[in-house]
């Protein structure tokens, strides 16, 4: 989990950002076309690590969004 400050370090480099607070939540809400899950459940790498309590099971490693 992010702390507090890195949470506040962070929110603080993307206010300096070109883009919205909502641009960026839309942007992690995306769907993949692979799993189903959204942008957010994808790493860095694409690799789908499911949600919370339920593992991906697709096998999904390349986000392909919808
Ligand atoms: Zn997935
Ligand atoms: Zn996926």
């Amino acid at each position: 989990m992010l702390k507090k400050s890195n949470y506040i370090s962070l929110h603080n480099k993307i206010s300096k950002l070109d883009i919205s607070m909502s641009d960026l939540t839309e942007y992690f809400r995306v769907k993949c076309s692979n799993c189903g899950h959204q942008r957010i459940t994808h790493d860095e790498l694409g690799k789908c690590d499911g949600v919370m309590n339920k593992p991906c099971n697709s096998g999904c490693d390349k986000f392909n969004p919808e």
